[in-house]
């Protein structure tokens, strides 16, 4: 039988997830690997997944009262030594700017030895620095308060392991700074843009995430709290899919941003940060493609309905064309999930065979493939993305042009619904609950972590109460979980009333928190 991807996601001898991933990225054009170490090349499929992904986040960032600015891509290193543990988190990272010149030496271009740049620029790994040295300057007073911005960029972070979209050198993200008069408007505004992510996750991604607290050597370095949304992966494992960082006074504190209080006092300002990235797009392609490519949801689908027009080098192709143009201006006047349907007429030099396994393969919600007889008869012959699942045969369905123009909204609507509530089957079916002991644990994950790092046996998270355990203690668990390839993701918002014993230590436990596998 006909498959539109090369590599199938859970069967055959070498075919393995991560194969079946690449194999997805690549054949649904979404990006590629660049000449430049760990960077990737986005391509325009896939860079206009990630532009939905700005437009929908962008309102709703807005909508919590933000507002989009710009600052420097180069940071002077000095800024970074403000905060002692950010810049111990970040320090093994970082991309060094060191001169501002190249010169021919010894035959070779190479920088040139007198243009050294008197204070090294570090090319952004995320920018609290730089904007907590703005604030100091903007905030005076407790009437500057709230200060709520986001930006729109790209940042650098040297990873040694990278694949594409889930970890990069280099990544499109956005980044939410704000500031605050006390401590629990920042705890509000940390959770309030978790909640933002939740939201955001399930109804645009119809991905089903778990917002909750990260454990203490999870947070982002400079932290006073870190909170995550953890998506779960068809192969069972998490993707920490946004964080939001509570950071106190700690910045506030390293960048002296003060402000006076009502009673004339200086007092530091409580600061915020919050962040999701281009992994995103990593976390919709693992969470909804099969083996016969991505399936979109239609919320973030560039184009929501292809036609395919069936020519045949005949007189009437023109009129399949002309047809086909129309039907995608009427479309464009139709609003479906909030908007007006996006869709394309695909005019490209191809048979019209390939060119439907195309877009199935890049995960288009619908494909119309409009014939002569559909010309004539004024009907439409179309095929959903979402229920061509992996052996079943295409199956196109017909029907009048006025009956599916009507039925277009509930359509993409049922689509993007059905894609959610499949992936959330999947999450609440996989998390363990009933697991008693550390050895308990290690038996059931055990035996595929005597595998190779790419086994397919799946195995999804386990939810179980723990003491929360800090410093050594804590470390000394790391460890363990370590040695089974396993993380300690997130202490869940909803926490029930009581606890049982501590998985790790015995003791009563204080939260329920989430262990598994992890990107
Ligand atoms: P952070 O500033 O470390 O909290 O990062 C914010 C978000 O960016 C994380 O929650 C990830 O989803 C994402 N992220 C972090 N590192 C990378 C990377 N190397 N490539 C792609 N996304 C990343």
């Amino acid at each position: 039988m006909q498959r539109a991807l090369s590599v199938s996601r859970m069967t055959g001898n070498s075919s393995t997830f991560p194969d079946w991933y690449q194999a997805i990225v690549r054949e649904a054009e979404l990006a590629e690997v660049s000449p430049t170490r760990g960077a990737m090349i986005i391509r325009p499929w896939g860079y206009g997944v990630w532009e939905r992904i700005q437009q929908t986040l962008d309102r709703r960032i807005k909508e919590t009262g933000h507002e989009n600015c710009y600052f420097p891509l180069f940071i002077p290193l000095s800024f970074f030594a403000k905060e002692a543990e950010h810049v111990e988190g970040f320090a093994k990272e970082m991309a060094v700017v060191t001169h501002h010149r190249l010169k021919q030496v010894d035959g070779k271009l190479a920088p040139d030895p007198d243009a050294r740049l008197e204070e090294p620029l570090i090319v952004r790994p995320t920018s609290e620095t730089i904007i907590g040295d703005a604030f100091s300057r903007w905030i005076k007073s407790h009437r500057d308060l709230p200060v709520l911005i986001n930006q729109w960029a790209n940042v650098v972070r040297w990873e040694m392991r990278t694949r594409l979209f889930l970890r990069t050198s280099e990544f499109l993200w956005q980044e939410g700074h704000t500031a605050h008069a006390t401590a629990e408007e920042g705890r509000e505004e940390t959770l309030k843009m978790l909640e933002v992510y939740r939201e955001f996750s399930e109804t645009v991604l119809a991905m089903p995430v778990v917002a909750g607290e990260k454990p203490e050597n999870e947070r982002f370095p400079g932290a006073d709290k870190t909170y995550s949304i953890e998506a779960m992966m068809q192969d069972g494992k998490a993707l920490q899919a946004g964080t939001s960082h509570d950071l106190g006074t700690h910045f506030a504190e390293a960048q002296n941003i003060r402000f006076q209080n009502s009673a004339g006092e200086l007092v530091h300002c409580h600061t915020t940060s919050w962040g999701v990235s281009t992994r995103l797009i990593g976390g919709v392609i693992m969470t909804h493609g099969d083996d016969d490519g991505l399936r979109l949801p239609p919320a973030i689908a560039p184009r929501q309905v292809v036609i395919v027009p069936m020519l045949r080098d005949k007189p009437e192709d023109a009129e399949v064309l002309a047809a086909g143009e129309a039907l995608v201006k009427v479309m464009g006047q139709v609003i479906a999930l909030g908007e007006p349907v996006r869709a394309l007429l695909d005019v490209k030099a191809q048979k019209s065979a390939e060119k439907r396994w195309n877009w199935v393969r890049r995960g288009a919600p619908v494909i119309i493939e409009l014939g002569p007889r559909d010309v004539a008869g004024g009907t439409i012959s179309f095929m959903r993305r979402d229920r061509l699942r992996d052996g079943d045969k295409v199956t196109s369905q017909s029907m009048s042009r006025a009956d599916f123009l009507a039925g277009l909204p509930a359509l993409l609507a049922e689509i993007q619904q059905g894609l959610y509530d499949e992936a959330k089957a999947r999450l609440d079916a996989n998390i363990r609950t009933d697991i008693a002991s550390f050895d308990e644990m290690a038996a059931y994950f055990g035996a595929a972590a005597a595998d190779d790092e790419d086994a397919t046996a799946f195995r999804g998270w386990v939810r179980a109460p723990w003491a929360r355990p800090t410093g050594e203690e804590l470390e000394a668990i790391e460890q363990k979980l370590k040695a089974l390839r396993l993380t300690l993701r997130n202490a869940p918002m909803d926490q029930p009333a009581t606890f049982g014993p501590c998985l790790f230590t015995g003791r009563p436990g204080v939260e329920e928190i989430l262990i598994g596998r992890a990107y």
